[in-house]
């Protein structure tokens, strides 16, 4: 059994968490229970069920949103009028750019400014985009995130261990309140990953071994990164349920090393700050559900792609965000619906996401996108003699590697160029830089490849990553 009988955690589950959500007057655990419920429906119902919701949302950003009132006029929208899916596929998408530039108008009208909860997020031009909820919604993103949880073994009351690049997100502070909370219910270690060292992972290793957690939750990235250390300085893993994985993407090479160093399986989430979790893994760890109760998730294929099956553009509509309807929004990221049903026996629909963000993508001079995720194992994870590398293009016929040099093995960069050329495009010039190390982004993510070249169907002027 993974950790050790943990007495408290049924009574926190049982007793703490629902006297603090009637303080709190919140219904996470109410939501939770229906989402617990619902994830078992059929196929059919739950599209049933999103439909109606879609129907329900469309009509109040068209009474509440000034933006979407506009929008959806010039559309043809008449209120009242039943729309199946295949009508609303044929609205306009929400953009970033969108949101930046009509915050204002995009925000329901109903609420009082102060009502509603803003939120930021990187995004992936690395400028912050602004963005609001109602208080209602952060109660189902919460009830969500707890279902997703317990997915991976991890419960309310259970105690947990994190490496967590933005310190917020975890539902404590320095506030005695907050201490309090984390101590009775939240339960949970924290390394900060925006400023991770050796020391640091082996102090973080010493205090996880006395606290047993059940699970650990992670960047994926930092998540593999303490894996390494752990099995390079011989230090025993604690043993746990299992490990919850997001904001990063999960290569398999990173799920090969956690799972060998933990002994234990990750389960995957993706997710983003505007939607919360958009789809998460089960335990068969075969695609991952959507989270079709609280999202209407669309795949809009490439242009000029007759392949159906191939990645295109996630397309989300927030079902529940009444403080500023999200209407069919590009997250800029590609995945692809999987067919079929699932062991687990959830009707919840999968999705598998297409190695990260589309800004992650290189763009070779003749146009063509280049997965950086794809090339972390062609490029990097067969060239001899690499620590860590980031390729950089800021402009379509050059690009950067950035190299830290693996001292035990001799690098090549005729190599290394060749290769770069053969994925990326024979006339691309390519520069070498060899930084002491390859810095993290502000929030602890490693960027492997930026982007500043967009490709023509992209709107966005500008790209990077968050
Ligand atoms: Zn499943």
């Amino acid at each position: 059994m993974a950790g050790s009988f943990d007495i408290y955690a049924p009574v926190a589950r049982r007793l703490i968490a629902p006297l603090w959500a009637a303080k709190d007057r919140s219904p996470y655990l109410r939501l939770l229970r229906d989402l617990e419920h619902s994830q078992f429906f059929s196929v059919e119902e739950i599209r049933r069920r999103q439909l109606q919701k879609l129907q329900r949302i469309v009509a109040y950003a068209y009474d509440h949103s000034p933006f979407y009132r506009r929008r959806l006029d010039e559309f043809g929208y008449r209120p009242g009028d039943p729309f199946g899916f295949a009508d609303y596929a044929r609205l306009p998408v929400l953009t970033k750019k969108d949101i930046r530039e009509n915050l204002a108008k995009l925000r329901s009208q109903e609420y009082p400014a102060e009502q509603l909860v803003s939120n930021l997020t990187g995004g992936s031009t690395g400028q912050p985009l602004k963005f609001y909820h109602d208080p209602l919604r952060l109660e189902s993103r919460k009830a969500a995130t707890w279902r997703h949880n317990a997915w991976a073994g991890y419960r309310l009351g259970d105690k947990a261990a994190a490496l967590w690049g933005m310190p917020r997100d975890i539902p404590h502070g320095r506030k005695l309140k907050g201490r309090l909370r984390n101590c009775l219910l939240d339960r949970t270690l924290v390394l900060d990953t925006s400023a991770i060292t050796e020391e640091k992972m082996r102090e973080f290793h010493r205090e996880i071994t006395r606290y047993r957690p059940r699970v650990i939750l992670a960047y994926a990235g930092s998540l593999n990164l303490f894996a390494e250390y752990l099995a390079s300085e011989g230090l025993t893993p604690p043993r746990l349920a299992g490990l919850i994985s997001s904001a990063e993407v999960l290569y398999p090479e990173y799920r090969r090393t956690i799972e060998r160093v933990f002994d234990a399986p990750v389960f995957d989430r993706y997710g983003c700050r505007e939607v919360s979790i958009i789809a998460s893994e089960c335990a068969e760890h075969d695609g991952l559900h959507i989270n079709a109760e609280n999202l209407y998730l669309e795949i809009e294929p490439p242009p000029g792609t007759a392949d159906t099956n191939a990645p295109g553009e996630i397309i989300i509509t927030d079902l529940e965000n009444r403080g500023m309807p999200f209407l069919r929004y590009r997250i800029e990221d590609m995945g692809r619906l999987k067919a079929g049903s699932c062991a687990c026996g959830r009707g919840l629909p999968r999705l598998e996401v297409a190695a990260g963000r589309v800004t992650d993508f290189l763009v070779s001079p003749s146009g063509k996108l280049v997965s950086g995720a794809a090339l972390t194992v062609l490029l990097v994870a067969q060239t001899p003699g690499i620590a860590q590398a980031q390729l950089v293009q800021e402009r379509r016929e050059e690009i950067l590697v950035r190299l830290v040099r693996d001292q035990q093995v001799p690098f090549d960069e005729q190599l290394m160029r060749g290769k770069v050329r053969e994925f990326i495009g024979a006339d691309v010039q390519v520069t070498f830089e060899y930084p002491e190390e390859i810095p993290r982004t502000a929030s602890g993510k490693y960027p492997f490849s930026i982007s500043r070249v967009t490709p023509g169907f992209m709107r966005e002027a500008d790209a990077g990553v968050d």
